[in-house]
């Protein structure tokens, strides 16, 4: 059996971060993927912060595929008829170092395996890792397309669905609760009519995040990001909400009905659509996380769990290439004290306590529970629309004072409802 220091099953964002390191300490490393190419298949919605994972990979990020460093936040409530949005816009995001860009995968994965493969890691794509070789409850290696791969260490970069954690009897009980499913299209535009549709000026791009009608009030919600020539739009739902949803909700139409709000309409029109998709995302957070190491394994990126939605802020891709890279020191420090069992990978998990990654997954255990609150993506939505209406209302007789246009809205049992989402907010 042809032997590596280290098989990576997955060429995602979390397999190449810790190929590339792995290659760049001088290791023997093998990274399979089954996509015709890095990027192929996988899906984001699109925005990356680079503050978390700039200094794991000095000297990277100069010539990376970024595509504009966003200026502008904006979350809209959206209500059946009329929507209501907040924009930020802070000096912090318009000067360099910048926090955070648009990217589209089919270039960035790519772009980043390249990388990895200078450093001197081995890529085959199409290439389908089909089982763990175990011994003595050991990983040893893989099986993919016919062949045997042995390695000290198999790293599990194989996303959300992981098989090489569950082979490895890592995985906890998967519950639905714990996953949305995500629709995704790239819109082309020019990139003049972006700039002045959003009015941005260069690279600079925004981001929009959108809650309620857009998932017919189901928890999840719509994005939007500008790239250089084109625009990333999508929708995320809660698949547990999607299963009970009476009548049932066709997920796919609510990016279609998305598109034809005005709202949004307006922003993609004349644009071409040049890539469809559609993916699953782990929420489940640090609950549904399963072990991070075994004898021989390692579980990185999605595989393990590390992606995380707080309502503001859809994250994934840093933890991903953060949980990469720390898995490669963890096989370096192992590799030194030349054990590969579990108690000789276990520093993984101290070195992802230490990092950001796993803080940020214990400071925001209760997320998923907190904002799987029905209000917040149908009532809430349509109570702002409305008073947001009334309040700019001018008819033809005299116009209302604003202190009863506000109570009509605001009324005693709104505003225990309002203090009840502030006492559930305070968990995050
Ligand atoms: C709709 C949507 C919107 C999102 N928005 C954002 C966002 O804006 N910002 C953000 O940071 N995160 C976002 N995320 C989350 C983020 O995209 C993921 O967390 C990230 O892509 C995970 O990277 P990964 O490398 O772990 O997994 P993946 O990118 O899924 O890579 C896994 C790789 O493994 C390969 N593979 C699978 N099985 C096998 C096998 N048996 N053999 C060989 N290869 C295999 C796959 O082909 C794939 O290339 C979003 C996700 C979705 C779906």
């Amino acid at each position: 059996m042809e032997k590596f220091d280290v098989i990576v099953v997955g060429a995602g964002l979390a397999g190449l971060a810790a190929a590339y390191t792995l290659a760049q300490e001088n290791l023997e490393v093998l990274v399979l993927e089954k996509g015709d190419y890095p990027g192929a298949k996988n899906v984001t919605g699109g925005r990356l912060y680079l503050h978390p994972v700039r200094e794991l990979f000095p000297g990277l990020w100069d010539k990376a595929p970024l595509e504009r460093h966003i200026v502008r936040e904006e979350v809209a409530l959206m209500a059946r008829e009329r929507s209501v949005t907040m924009s930020y816009a802070g000096s912090e995001l318009t000067q360099p170092p910048f926090p955070s860009f648009s990217i589209l995968r089919a270039k960035f994965d790519r772009w980043l395996a390249q990388q990895a493969e200078k450093k001197g890691a081995m890529l085959i794509n199409k290439s389908r890792v089909d089982e763990l070789i175990l011994e003595n409850g050991r990983v040893i290696g893989v099986r993919a397309g016919g062949d045997e791969l042995g390695a000290d260490v198999v790293i599990a970069a194989d996303g959300v669905l992981s098989f090489t954690a569950a082979m490895a009897g890592l995985r906890k009980d998967q519950d639905p609760k714990h996953f949305a499913v995500g629709f995704k299209e790239v819109i082309e535009l020019d990139r003049g009519i972006i700039e002045d549709r959003f009015g941005l000026e260069g690279d600079e791009g925004a981001a929009r995040l959108f809650m309620g009608e857009v998932t017919k009030g189901k928890f999840g919600g719509g994005f939007l990001y500008t790239n250089k020539t084109s625009l990333s739009l999508g929708i995320v739902v809660g698949i547990s909400d999607l299963m009970n949803a009476a009548p049932a909700i066709p997920a796919p139409q609510l990016l279609d009905e998305f598109k034809l709000r005005p709202e949004i309409a307006r922003l993609i029109r004349g644009g071409e659509t040049v890539e469809y998709s559609a993916h699953v995302i782990p929420e489940g957070g640090l609950k549904s996380m399963g072990r991070l190491y075994g004898d021989g394994i390692l579980v990185v990126g999605d595989a393990a769990g590390f992606s995380m939605n707080i309502g503001v802020t859809v994250r994934g891709m840093e933890y991903a290439l953060a949980s990469g890279y720390y898995a490669a020191q963890a096989v370096i420090r192992a590799r030194e004290k030349g054990d590969f069992t579990s108690a000789g990978l276990q520093v993984y998990q101290q070195i992802l306590e230490e990092s950001f990654v796993m803080k940020d997954f214990r400071n925001f255990k209760e997320s998923l529970d907190v904002l799987e609150y029905p209000p917040l993506f149908n009532h809430i939505p349509e109570l702002a629309g409305d008073l947001l209406r009334d309040l700019y209302a001018v008819g033809p007789g005299p116009k209302e004072r604003i202190y009863p246009t506000l109570r009509n809205h605001l009324t005693m049992g709104e505003i225990w409802g309002l203090i009840k989402l502030g006492r559930r907010m305070m968990k995050i």
